[in-house]
């Protein structure tokens, strides 16, 4: 028990990839975690297959990064193709990028959800109860308290904080209230995972098939594996379309030699967004506050990004570093970016999804003189920047993700952030007095002479003394080192209380 009757600082609600984040992410703060799933396995079957690279960024911080890259495999380029398989568009991998990983990876999300749960079974401060159910929960000015019902029967606890990362159906969301926003699409696909042998001749790239009669998809998932996605046509039913002999059917055509079907699943893809994230103490955060359909594989990587950037606000407000008004800066900084990753996968979904094939010859001409002019219609997701929250306004980079700059080669490769560890840092030309919490650097520190060139570079081009770099790697902002701290501790300081 932590204090007066509470029994840990948060309650995590779910431990799916974000919960287990989440839960890590505090952890490894030193905020102690109740975090309770009402199902003992992790979910067996796979839904994600993408992440991008600032999520191998955030398992680099979990300590997780070669672990998880043991289920995973670089990003192809993402075709979008004809039915008569012209190619209409492609999507490269961008070849370099700022976080200091592969531009993207294809994996196998239960393997991943296993490792996320297991660093969490290892972190002192972390307590993860499974087969453990949220039934209700209510909040008052100090606390939580939750009533859950395990295999040890029901039990009441209190916590600081409660936060939902209890999936689609989140019953922290539906206490909270407030209503979805519904982006009003709402598609029925098949999706079919196999297990696949060396000699297997499926596509070694991810490819959209804009084919009227039957809009396919068609990826690579983790090592070994393969998943297709089939649209629903009008009038088939997902009891029909998961009989064996249907699916058979459908993956016949790619002719791809023997398969083994892991599973097969009718999912309805759709767009929503919760209106409200925050109650008080209640927080919600990815499937729970957010969901979009696949074509752009982001929907766990934007819980995973709630789940950074909620850590360390809720680890600062739980030590009195800041004041409770930093939590309502989450959704500030995070719905900007879902949804326009919703909205991107909506654009590609309305250009994939097309069954009138005049609508679809359109669709294919408008995409080929495209292509030949050189531009894409649907470019891609492009990285968070917070225009508003915690962040100096108007400084430069303020709001963007900070760069990781990597040195040396396979597996002597340095990354600054495991220089640097957890708290906010000010890397500065000439060395100034430290703040609680930011650790200050300056340029000749000996922990950056591998990154210094570059950190040197930046400060250059942006013509600035100091960056102040917030635990999750986004830039507060850059200017004068003197004023960024002052403009930091006045920036959480409203409020400022005990939680
Ligand atoms: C077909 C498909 C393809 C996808 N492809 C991608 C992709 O390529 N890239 C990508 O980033 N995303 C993708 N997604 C989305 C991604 O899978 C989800 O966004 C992600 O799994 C959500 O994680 P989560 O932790 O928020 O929720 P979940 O993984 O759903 O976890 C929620 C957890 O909460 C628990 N829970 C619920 N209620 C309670 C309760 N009352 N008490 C205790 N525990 C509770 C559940 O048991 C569950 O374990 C895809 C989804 C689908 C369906």
């Amino acid at each position: 028990m932590v204090a007066n009757g509470i029994d840990a600082d948060v309650l995590v609600v779910g431990l799916g990839p974000v919960g287990a984040a989440l839960t890590a992410l505090l952890a490894q703060r030193g905020v102690t975690v109740i975090a309770i799933d009402k199902d003992a396995e992790v979910y067996p079957l796979p839904r994600a297959v993408h992440f991008d690279h600032e999520i191998m960024r955030l398992f680099q911080q979990l300590g997780v990064a070669e672990q998880v890259r043991q289920h995973a495999r670089d990003l192809p380029p993402y075709e979008f193709r004809a039915a008569d398989g012209q190619l209409l568009m492609t999507l490269p991998p961008p070849r370099e990028t700022s976080s200091g990983w592969g531009a993207g990876y294809m994996f196998h999300q239960p393997s991943l959800d296993g490792v996320l749960r297991d660093l969490v079974a290892g972190l002192p401060g972390a307590d993860a109860r499974l087969g453990v159910k949220l039934e209700r929960f209510t909040q008052d000015a100090d606390s939580v308290t939750a009533e859950l019902i395990g295999p040890g029967g029901a039990e009441t606890i209190r916590t600081r904080y409660i936060v939902g990362c209890d999936g689609a159906w989140s019953p922290v969301r539906e206490t909270i209230g407030g209503g979805l926003f519904d982006y009003q699409f709402d598609e029925p696909w098949l999706v079919v995972d196999v297990k696949v042998s060396a000699d297997c001749r499926l596509p070694d790239v991810n490819i959209q098939v804009c084919d009227p009669a039957r809009p396919t998809t068609c990826v690579l998932s983790g090592p070994g594996r393969h998943r297709w996605e089939f649209m629903l046509l009008p009038g088939e039913t997902p009891e029909a379309m998961l009989d064996t002999a249907v699916v058979q059917d459908l993956i016949r055509p790619w002719d791809c030699g023997p398969v083994e079907v892991e599973r097969v699943a009718v999912y309805r893809f759709h767009g929503l967004v919760a209106n409200r994230w925050r109650d008080g103490r209640a927080l919600i955060a990815g499937d729970a506050a957010h969901q979009t359909p696949p074509f752009a594989g982001q929907g766990m990587c934007a819980g995973l990004r709630d789940a950074a950037n909620l850590a360390w606000k809720l680890a600062a407000v739980l030590d009195g570093a800041a004041g409770e008004s930093l939590l309502d800066t989450y959704q500030v900084e995070r719905e900007p970016h879902v949804r326009s990753a919703i909205a991107l996968a909506i654009g590609m979904g309305r250009v994939v999804c097309l069954l009138d094939p005049e609508a679809a010859a359109r669709r294919d001409a408008g995409m080929l003189a495209a292509k030949a002019n050189g531009t894409t219609p649907l470019p891609p997701l492009q990285p968070p920047v917070f225009a508003a929250g915690c962040v100096l306004a108007g400084a430069p980079a303020a709001g963007a993700m900070f760069p990781q700059p990597t040195s040396g080669e396979g597996a002597n490769r340095q990354r600054l952030d495991d220089h640097l560890g957890h708290d906010a840092w000010l890397v500065s030309r000439r060395l100034v007095e430290p703040v609680a919490g930011v650790r200050t650097l300056s340029l000749d520190a000996e922990a950056l002479e591998p990154f210094r060139a570059a950190l040197e570079d930046w400060c250059d081009k942006l013509g600035v003394e100091a960056v102040l770099i917030r635990p999750d790697r986004y830039v507060f902002g850059a200017g004068d080192p003197a004023a960024l701290l002052t403009a930091w501790t006045q920036n959480l300081s409203p409020l400022r209380q005990a939680a």
